[in-house]
C-alpha cells in the first residue's frame, strides 16, 4: 500500500471546486504528450499528478497525443508512452485521444473565429511577422492584411485547406490584440500550412492548427476540468481563456505547475534526440538516460519513481531536484526487496593453504537481513576463492582493516582468514594471495570471542558463474548541463565515463537463475538489475546504483564493513 498523497495547491483548487460544485462533482484531467520522443522522468511527474488526481477523486484522466507536428511524430513514440503509461502503474480513461481526431471539428472552429470577425488570413512571411510583433516594452503593429473582409478569409482559408498555397506563405490568425501586453495575446497564428503526411490522417490535410488552438479545444471537446500544465504556459492561459470564450463552448480551467528539472541531467526531447540521434547513447533506452525506458531497463521500478513523485511534490517555484532523490527513493525500496547476494567485480585469487584439496562446503547466508522472512541460500564455499583486488593490499594505509599479509579478516558468511604470503608473476604483479583458515569459525564467528576488524565478500572459484557487470555514472558531469563555455553546447559536458563495463564479473551460482529484469543487492557493491536485452547465456547486470550516495567521483568504490 503507497501512503496517502500529499496535498499541494493544485488539490486544495480541486477541493474548492468540488465544494462549490463548479464541474458537477466532477474531476477530469488528461495528459497530453506530444508523441515526437520518449517520456521522461518530467513527463512522470505529470503522469503521476494528473492520473493521481483522478485516482484519489474518483475520477477520470484522458491519456491525450498532442499530434499536429506531423513532421516529429510517429507511431513508435505513441507505443512507447502507452507503455510507459501502463508500466507505471496508471490506467487511462476509455481510449488514448488524439488531437488529430478532432482536426475536422477544429477547422469548423477556426471557420467560426473567421466568421465572427476574429480570425484572418494573413500573407506577411515569418521574418515580418516577427517584425511586426513588437517587444516587451513596444506593442506590435497591425498586419496590413488585419483588415481582411471575413469572405474575402473564408475564401483564402478554404483554398488554404486545399492546398494552394505554398507552406509558409500564409497563416490563419486570430484577431485580439497587437497593442496586447502579453505578446502572446498579439494575433497568433492558428493554422499554418504543413504539406507533410500525417502519421494518423496520411494526406488528409495540409493546413495544421497551432498548440495554443488545439489544446485549449480539445480539452473543452473531452470535458476535461482541471487542465494542468507546467508554468512556460502560463502566458498562453489568457490565448487559452479567449478561444473557449469566443467560441462560446465548455471551459475548463488551466493551472500550471513547476516543471521538474534533475541535476546532472536534461528533460528535453529535443535535447535527448539528438543524444540518440548522434548516438552519445545506444537508444531511448539506454539505462543511462533519464526517459522512462532508460529507468526501467536501469532497474528503476514504478513504485520507486511514483515515490520520488510524491516526495518531489507539486508547486509553482522552478527548482532543481538533486539526482540523489531519484537515487533514494529506489534504494530505500530495494534495501526492503532485493536479494542480497556475493559478486567480486575486479577478482584477485585466494587460496586457503590450510583447506583441503576438492573439499566443498555449502554455508548459510541470509538472503536479506531488513526481512528475515525472505530466508536463506546455500553458498558454496572451496580452497580457492575470489575476492575483489582493492580488498587487498600488499602495504595497506592506515585504517586499512581489509586483507593484507599478517592481518585476519572475515569471510562473510564462512570463515576468518588470515593472509600469509602471497604469490607473483615475472612482472611483480600478485597473482594469488595465500592465507590460512580457522575452521573454528565456521559462519563466520569466533567462539573464543577473537575479533576482526574487516568483513569482506567472496566467489568461490569452482563454482562461481560469470556476467557482465556495467557501472554507471552520470551522463552529464556537470550539475546543470547548460551550464557551458561561450559558444559550446550542452554536449560539451558529456561524461566520457558514463559507462564501465566489467565483462566478466564472477557470481556466487544463485545468479544462475536470475531473470530478465530481476533486482538484487550485490553486497557491498550496490543494487543491480538485468538488463532486459540481456543474452541467455551471459547476464547483463547494470547497476542501478551504489549503496550510499557515493557517486560522485567514487562510483567504483566498495562500501566498507566495519564491525
Ligand atoms: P520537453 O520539454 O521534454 O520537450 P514537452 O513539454 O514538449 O517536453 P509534451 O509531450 O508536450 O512534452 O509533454 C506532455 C506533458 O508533460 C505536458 O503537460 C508537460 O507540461 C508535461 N511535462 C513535460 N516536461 C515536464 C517536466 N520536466 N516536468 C513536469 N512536467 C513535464
Ligand atoms: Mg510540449
Amino acid at each position: 500500500m503507497e501512503k496517502a498523497p500529499n496535498t499541494n495547491f493544485i488539490r486544495e483548487i480541486i477541493d474548492k471546486d468540488l465544494e462549490t460544485s463548479k464541474y458537477a462533482g466532477r474531476v477530469h484531467t488528461r495528459f497530453p504528450p506530444e508523441p515526437n520522443g520518449y517520456l521522461h522522468i518530467g513527463h512522470a511527474k505529470s503522469i503521476c499528478l494528473n492520473f493521481g488526481i483522478a485516482r484519489d477523486y474518483k475520477g477520470l484522466c484522458n491519456l491525450r497525443f498532442d499530434d499536429t507536428n506531423p513532421e516529429k511524430e510517429s507511431e513508435e513514440y505513441v507505443n512507447s508512452i502507452e507503455r510507459d503509461v501502463q508500466w507505471l502503474g496508471f490506467k487511462w480513461n476509455d481510449v488514448p485521444y488524439y488531437a488529430s481526431d478532432y482536426f475536422d471539428k477544429l477547422y469548423e472552429y477556426a471557420v467560426a473565429l473567421i466568421k465572427k470577425g476574429k480570425a484572418y488570413v494573413c500573407d506577411l512571411s515569418a521574418d515580418d511577422v516577427r517584425k511586426y510583433r513588437g517587444t516587451l516594452t513596444e506593442p506590435g503593429k497591425e498586419s496590413p492584411y488585419r483588415g481582411r473582409s471575413i469572405d474575402e478569409n473564408l475564401d483564402l482559408f478554404d483554398r488554404m485547406r486545399k492546398g494552394e498555397f505554398e507552406e509558409g506563405s500564409r497563416v490563419l490568425r486570430a484577431k485580439i490584440d497587437m497593442a496586447h501586453p502579453n505578446i502572446t495575446m498579439r494575433d497568433p497564428a492558428i493554422y499554418r500550412i504543413k504539406k507533410a503526411t500525417h502519421h494518423r490522417t496520411g494526406d488528409k490535410w495540409c493546413i495544421y492548427p497551432m498548440y495554443d488552438f488545439t489544446h485549449c479545444i480539445s480539452d473543452s471537446i473531452e470535458k476535461i476540468t482541471h487542465s494542468i500544465c507546467t508554468l512556460e504556459f502560463e502566458n498562453n492561459r489568457p490565448l487559452y481563456d479567449w478561444v473557449l470564450d469566443e467560441l462560446g463552448i465548455y471551459h475548463p480551467q488551466q493551472i500550471e505547475f513547476a516543471r521538474l528539472n534533475l541535476s546532472h541531467t536534461v528533460l528535453s526531447k529535443r535535447k535527448l534526440l539528438q543524444l540518440v540521434e548522434q548516438k552519445y547513447v545506444s537508444g531511448w533506452d539506454d539505462p543511462r538516460m533519464p526517459t522512462i525506458s532508460g529507468l526501467r531497463r536501469r532497474g528503476y521500478t514504478p513504485e520507486s519513481i511514483r515515490d520520488f513523485c510524491e516526495k518531489i511534490g507539486v508547486s509553482k517555484m522552478n527548482s532543481t531536484i538533486e539526482l540523489v532523490v531519484l537515487e533514494n527513493s529506489i534504494r530505500e525500496e530495494l534495501n526492503k526487496t532485493a536479494s542480497r547476494v556475493m559478486a567480486v567485480l575486479r577478482p584477485i585469487k585466494v587460496v586457503i593453504d590450510n583447506y583441503p584439496d576438492g573439499k566443498e562446503e555449502e554455508l548459510d547466508a541470509q538472503n536479506n537481513p531488513e526481512d528475515p522472512g525472505m530466508g536463506t541460500r546455500k553458498v558454496p564455499f572451496s580452497k580457492v576463492i575470489y575476492i575483489e583486488k582493492d580488498d587487498f593490499r600488499e602495504e595497506p594505509p592506515k585504517k586499512f582493516h581489509r586483507l593484507f599479509p599478517g592481518n585476519e579478516v572475515r569471510l562473510r558468511y564462512a570463515y576468518f582468514i588470515k593472509c600469509v604470503s602471497v604469490v607473483k608473476n615475472a612482472s611483480g604483479e600478485i597473482t594469488e594471495v595465500h592465507c590460512t583458515y580457522d575452521p573454528a569459525t565456521r559462519g563466520g564467528d569466533s567462539p573464543d570471542g577473537r575479533k576482526v576488524k574487516g568483513t569482506i565478500h567472496w566467489v568461490s572459484a569452482a563454482h562461481a558463474v560469470t556476467g557482465e557487470v556495467r557501472l554507471y555514472e552520470t551522463l552529464f558531469t556537470k550539475r546543470n548541463p547548460e551550464e557551458t563555455e561561450e559558444g559550446k553546447d550542452f554536449l560539451s559536458n558529456m561524461n566520457p565515463n558514463s559507462v564501465e563495463v566489467i565483462t566478466t564479473a564472477y557470481l556466487e551460482p544463485y545468479l544462475r537463475t536470475a531473470r530478465a529484469e530481476s533486482r538484487w543487492q550485490f553486497e557491498r557493491l550496490g543494487y543491480f538489475c538485468v538488463d532486459m536485452k540481456s543474452p541467455k547465456e551471459t547476464p547483463i547486470f547494470n547497476r542501478i546504483v551504489s549503496l550510499k550516495d557515493n557517486w560522485r567521483g567514487l562510483s567504483s568504490s566498495l562500501t566498507v564493513w566495519v564491525r
